[in-house]
C-alpha cells in the first residue's frame, strides 16, 4: 500500500508523492526561542521527526526547512526586561533548543532559518502585498486586509463570510484566534528594538516569516507544510492568505497538524504551568529515550496525556527491546532455520510499515514490534528459533528502530544536560572567589572531558559542547 497521510486542508486521508522528482518539500514551524522549550513543543517536534524518517525510508529525499523564530513579543518583553541585546537572548535559547533535540534524536533540517536573517526578503514580500491592493497601513504599521483573500477559512474551515471586517490586533499571541486583519509589520515601541527598513522603521509579524522563508527556500508550492495543531488558525490560515496573495499558486499540497500533549486534560503549556521541560525530566532520572518513546507512541493526530506512569511504561518496553537484541546477539541457537519463522519476521516487518504508512499509525507499528517480540521470545525458549532466524530478525529492529531510534543507549558524555553544566560552572566560579583554583581547574577539566569547553568572558562565562 502506498503511502497515505490525512490532510487537514482536503480533510481526507490521501496518497502522499511529493511533486516534483523525488524530494519532498517541506517546510515546519520552529520554536520561538523565548524560553527553554517544554516536552509539550517536543511532542510537535518529534512528530515531525518520525514523519522525516517514514518519509526517507521511502527512499525520497528531504528538503526540509524549519524557522526559528527569533524576533517576537515576548521575546522582546523578556530581552529587554534583562538588558539583553535580542541575539544574546535568543541565541542562548536557540542553542538550548537544538542541544535538546539532539538528545532526543530529532534530525535536523536540512535548513534552520532564523527570521531575523530575513528581514529584508519579508520587507520585499510586504511591499509586494502592497502593490497587489492586499494591506493598509495604520499608525505605521501596515495590515493584511484579509477581505482581499475569498479563499480565507479553507485551512481551518472556518466560515468568515459577513465577518471580515476590519479589526485588528497589535499582536502575535495565539489566544487572539478572532484576530481577522492581521499585522505583517508592527511599529516600534518605545525602547523596542526595530529595523529601519524601506516600509519604516519596525519588525515583522509572526505570519510573514514563514510564508517569505518558505518560499524563498523551497518555491511557490510545498508539498508539506506542518506543525503544532494550535497553528492551524490563525497562523497556517495567514500564511495562505499571504503566500497565496504573493504567488497566485496554491501554498501547500498537504498540511499536516499534531495534536496536543495534555496533562489531565489541560493542554501542556507555558501559560497554564503545568508544563515539563525536557531538562526538568532528565534531571528527574529519566532517559531521553524514554521520552522520546512516549511522545511517538500516540499516533500523532490523537491527544497524548502525560503522565509519570506512561513515561515508566515506556522505559519498560525500551528495555523489553534492548533485551531482545541482547538475546539476538548473544544466545546461542541450533544450525538452521525454525519452521515459519522466517514467514512471522516478514509479517512483523510488513505490518509495521503498514502501520506507519497508514498515517503514521505508531500504536499499531508498535503494536507489531512487540507482537513479534513476544512470539519470537517464546521461540527462542522453546527451541523454535534457529540460528539462521537471527539476521532477518535484526534486520527488523534495524528498521523498527530506523524510525522509533530508542535501543541504542545515550552514552553518559551526551547525558550531561545544561543545568548540570550550569551548576558545575557555578561551583567552578564559587570556587574561584574562594582561590581554590585547584578545584576550578579540576571542573574545567571534568567539563572538557565531557566535550563542553568553558571560555571566560568579561559578561561571566559561557560554554559551548564541542
Ligand atoms: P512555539 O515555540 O510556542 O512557537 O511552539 C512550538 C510548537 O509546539 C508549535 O508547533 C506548537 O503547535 C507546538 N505545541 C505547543 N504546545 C503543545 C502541546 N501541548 N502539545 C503539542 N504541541 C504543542
Ligand atoms: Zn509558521
Amino acid at each position: 500500500m502506498a503511502l497515505r497521510f490525512y490532510n487537514t486542508l482536503s480533510q481526507q486521508v490521501e496518497e502522499f508523492l511529493p511533486a516534483h522528482d523525488n524530494t519532498v518539500r517541506m517546510y515546519t514551524c520552529g520554536p520561538t526561542v523565548y524560553d527553554f522549550a517544554h516536552i509539550g513543543n517536543f511532542r510537535s517536534f518529534t512528530f515531525i521527526d518520525i514523519l522525516r524518517r517514514v518519509l526517507r525510508s521511502h527512499g525520497f529525499r528531504l528538503d526540509h526547512v524549519m524557522n526559528i523564530t527569533d524576533v517576537d513579543d515576548k521575546i522582546i518583553r523578556n530581552a529587554v526586561a534583562q538588558h539583553k541585546s535580542l541575539e544574546d537572548y535568543t541565541d542562548a535559547y536557540t542553542r538550548a533548543f537544538l542541544d535538546d533535540c539532539k538528545t532526543l534524536r530529532l534530525e535536523r533540517p536540512e535548513r534552520l532559518t532564523p527570521a531575523t536573517s530575513h528581514i529584508q526578503d519579508m520587507v520585499e514580500a510586504i511591499e509586494k502585498l502592497t502593490a497587489g491592493h492586499h494591506t493598509y497601513t495604520s499608525d505605521g504599521s501596515v495590515y493584511f486586509r484579509i477581505a482581499t483573500f475569498p479563499g480565507y477559512g479553507k485551512l481551518s474551515h472556518n466560515d468568515f463570510s459577513g465577518n471580515l471586517a476590519g479589526a485588528r490586533v497589535d499582536v502575535d499571541e495565539y489566544e487572539k484566534a478572532d484576530a481577522r486583519d492581521f499585522a505583517l509589520w508592527k511599529a516600534p515601541k518605545e525602547g523596542e528594538p526595530a529595523w529601519q527598513t524601506a516600509i519604516g522603521p519596525g519588525r515583522p509579524g509572526w505570519h510573514i516569516e514563514c510564508s517569505v522563508m518558505a518560499i524563498k527556500y523551497l518555491g511557490e508550492t510545498l508539498d508539506i507544510h506542518a506543525g503544532g495543531i494550535d497553528l492551524v488558525f490563525p497562523h497556517h490560515e495567514n500564511e495562505i492568505a499571504q503566500s497565496e496573495s504573493l504567488t497566485g499558486k496554491p501554498f501547500s499540497r498537504f498540511w499536516m497538524h499534531a495534536e496536543f500533549l495534555m496533562v489531565e486534560g489541560q493542554k501542556m503549556s507555558k501559560s497554564l504551568g503545568n508544563y515539563y521541560t525536557l531538562r526538568d525530566l532528565l534531571d528527574r532520572g529519566y532517559q531521553p529515550e524514554a521520552i522520546r518513546y512516549l511522545l511517538s507512541s500516540v499516533p500523532y493526530r490523537k491527544q497524548l496525556n502525560f503522565t509519570f506512569d506512561g513515561l515508566q511504561s515506556a522505559a519498560t518496553a525500551i528495555g523489553r527491546l534492548r533485551n531482545f537484541k541482547l538475546r539476538l546477539e548473544t544466545d546461542k541457537y541450533a544450525d538452521g532455520s525454525g519452521a515459519g519463522m522466517s514467514a512471522r519476521t516478514e509479517k512483523a516487518a510488513h505490518d509495521f510499515v503498514e502501520a506507519m504508512d497508514n498515517d503514521l499509525n505508531t500504536a499499531e507499528a508498535l503494536a507489531a514490534a512487540f507482537e513479534y517480540v513476544r512470539d519470537a521470545n517464546s521461540a527462542m525458549d522453546s527451541g523454535e528459533f534457529r540460528a539462521g532466524d537471527a539476521a532477518a530478525a535484526l534486520d527488523f529492529l534495524g528498521r523498527f528502530d530506523a524510525v522509533f531510534d530508542v535501543i541504542e543507549p545515550t552514552t553518559a558524555t551526551n547525558a550531561i544536560s545544561d543545568s548540570e553544566i550550569e551548576s558545575l560552572i557555578e561551583e567552578r566560579q564559587a570556587a574561584k572567589k574562594a582561590k581554590n583554583f585547584a578545584r576550578a581547574d579540576q571542573i574545567r577539566q571534568q567539563l572538557l572531558d565531557q566535550g563542553i569547553i568553558l571560555e571566560d568572558t568579561k559578561s561571566g562565562v559561557r560554554w559551548k559542547r564541542k
